[in-house]
C-alpha cells in the first residue's frame, strides 16, 4: 500500500528530453537470460525506480546501463549517444552500491573529494566543492570523521554525497536505503527526494520494495523474469495494474475469476460462480461472452456493513474470520458464503479500532464499479 508520506520527486519541467534511451537489450549468464528484451527511456530529471522481487534482473539491467556489463543484443544511448563501447569510468553516470564502499581509513571530506582528486581538480576547488556536498547531505561539522564513527544514515549520506560530488548526469543507485532501519529508511526517503530534486540529476534506482518506489519515484518500471511488464507513475500502477503479477506484487488485492456476460453502457458485467455474485467493473473490458476474466479489488475499497447493503452487483456476504489491527488501520478476513475469502482493510476513525467489527459477526461487502480493475494473466 502507498506510504502516507507524499514524498514523491516532482515530474521534472523538462520532462521530454530523454537520458537513457534503452532499447530491445538482453543480457543472459551461462544461457540463462537475467535482462530480456528490456526497451525503456528515462527523462531528464525523473527518479525511475527499476521494482521487482530478487532474481528478475533490476541490478543487471542497472549495471548494463552503467557500462559494468555489456549487452549480448540492442542498444543502451546516454543524451544520445550510444555507450557500446564507453567504458563505466568515462561515461556520465556515477553509481552508488548497496555496500556504500566508503573508505576506512579516510575522513568523511576525503571520502567525499576522492573521485574530484584524481581528476586532478585543485586543492581549493575541492574543499570547496566537498563542503557544498556535506551541506547538501547535511553533514556539515562531520568531515574530519572516520567511516566507523557515523551512523548508518550518516554513512549512507556520505556516500550519496561523494556519488554527487562530480555532478554526473545520471546517478544510479542499488537499494541505497537497504542497511538502514525502517524508520531511519522512511525519512531518508525523503531527503533522498529532497536532495534529488535540488540538484536535478536524473536517479535510476532498483529497490524490492514497493513502498519505497511508491513514495519516491516519478515513475516505475516494474520487472519480472527479466522483462519490464508495467511501466508508469506510482498512482497509475497502484490503481491500474496491467497483470495478476503487477497487481499482487504491489500492495494487496482481492481477485475474483468470473465469466464476462456483457458491457453495458460502459461498464462491464461479469458473474463469479466463487463468490455467489454479479460482478461490475466501471469500464468496457474487451472479452467475449463466456470469457473467464480475472477482476482485482483493493481491500481498501470493500465497504464492511453489519447491515444489509440490498441486491446489486458487487454485494456479497461473509463472516468475519479475524481482524489484524495494524494502528492506523485495521484488516478484516471476511469468509463468503460459498468459502472464498476476501481482505478488506478500513482505517481506525475512532479509538474503539476501525468498524469496531469483530470475528465471527455477519457482514455485508460492497464495492463500487470504479474500484474494480480487469487483469490479465
Ligand atoms: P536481487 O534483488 O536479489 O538483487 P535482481 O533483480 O537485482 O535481484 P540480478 O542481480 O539482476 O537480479 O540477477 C538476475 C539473474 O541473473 C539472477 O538469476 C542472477 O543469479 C543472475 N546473475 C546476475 N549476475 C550474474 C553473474 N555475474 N553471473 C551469473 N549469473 C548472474
Amino acid at each position: 500500500m502507498p506510504s502516507d508520506v507524499a514524498a514523491r520527486a516532482a515530474i521534472p519541467r523538462d520532462a521530454d528530453t530523454p537520458v537513457i534511451e534503452i532499447d530491445g537489450v538482453a543480457k543472459s549468464f551461462d544461457g540463462v537470460p537475467a535482462v530480456d528484451d528490456v526497451s525503456l527511456v528515462i527523462r531528464r530529471g525523473e527518479l525511475f525506480s527499476l521494482l521487482g522481487g530478487s532474481g528478475c534482473g533490476k541490478t543487471t539491467l542497472l549495471r548494463l546501463i552503467g557500462g559494468f556489463e555489456r549487452p549480448d543484443t540492442g542498444r543502451i544511448l546516454i543524451d544520445g549517444t550510444d555507450m557500446a563501447d564507453v567504458p563505466p569510468y568515462a561515461r556520465p553516470v556515477n553509481m552508488m552500491f548497496q555496500s556504500y564502499a566508503l573508505f576506512p581509513h579516510m575522513t568523511v571530506a576525503q571520502n567525499v573529494g576522492f573521485g574530484l582528486r584524481q581528476d586532478g581538480v585543485s586543492a581549493s576547488e575541492r574543499r570547496r566543492r566537498v563542503a557544498e556536498a556535506l551541506e547538501l547531505v547535511q553533514l556539515v561539522g562531520l568531515d574530519a570523521r572516520k567511516p566507523h564513527q557515523l551512523s548508518g544514515g550518516q554513512r549512507q549520506r556520505v556516500a550519496l554525497a561523494r556519488s554527487l560530488v562530480k555532478q554526473p548526469k545520471l546517478l544510479l543507485l542499488d537499494e541505497p536505503l537497504a542497511a538502514l532501519d525502517r524508520k531511519l529508511r522512511e525519512q531518508t526517503q525523503l531527503e533522498l527526494v529532497r536532495i534529488q530534486s535540488q540538484v536535478g540529476i536524473t536517479f535510476v534506482m532498483v529497490t524490492h520494495d514497493q513502498e519505497e518506489a511508491m513514495t519516491m519515484s516519478t515513475r516505475i518500471g516494474v520487472m519480472q523474469a527479466g522483462r519490464i511488464v508495467q511501466i508508469g507513475a506510482p498512482g497509475e500502477i497502484y490503481e491500474s495494474p496491467v497483470s495478476r503479477f503487477v497487481a499482487d506484487f504491489i500492495g494487496a488485492i482481492n481477485l475474483f475469476e468470473a465469466r464476462f456476460v456483457r458491457n453495458d453502457a460502459g461498464r462491464a458485467v461479469l458473474v463469479c460462480a466463487a463468490a455467489g455474485a454479479e460482478l461490475m467493473v466501471g469500464q468496457p473490458i474487451a472479452a467475449a461472452a463466456g470469457d473467464v476474466v480475472c477482476i482485482g479489488v483493493r481491500p481498501e475499497k470493500l465497504r464492511l456493513s453489519r447491515d444489509a447493503v440490498g441486491l446489486g452487483a458487487n454485494r456479497v456476504a461473509g463472516i468475519i474470520q479475524d481482524v489484524a489491527y495494524l494502528g492506523g488501520q485495521s484488516v478484516y478476513h471476511v469468509r463468503l458464503d460459498r468459502g472464498l475469502v476476501v481482505r478488506a482493510a478500513a482505517p481506525n476513525l475512532d479509538r474503539r479500532g476501525g468498524a469496531g467489527l469483530a470475528v465471527g459477526e455477519r457482514v455485508e461487502v460492497s464495492w463500487s464499479p470504479d474500484a474494480a480493475v480487469a487483469l490479465s494473466e
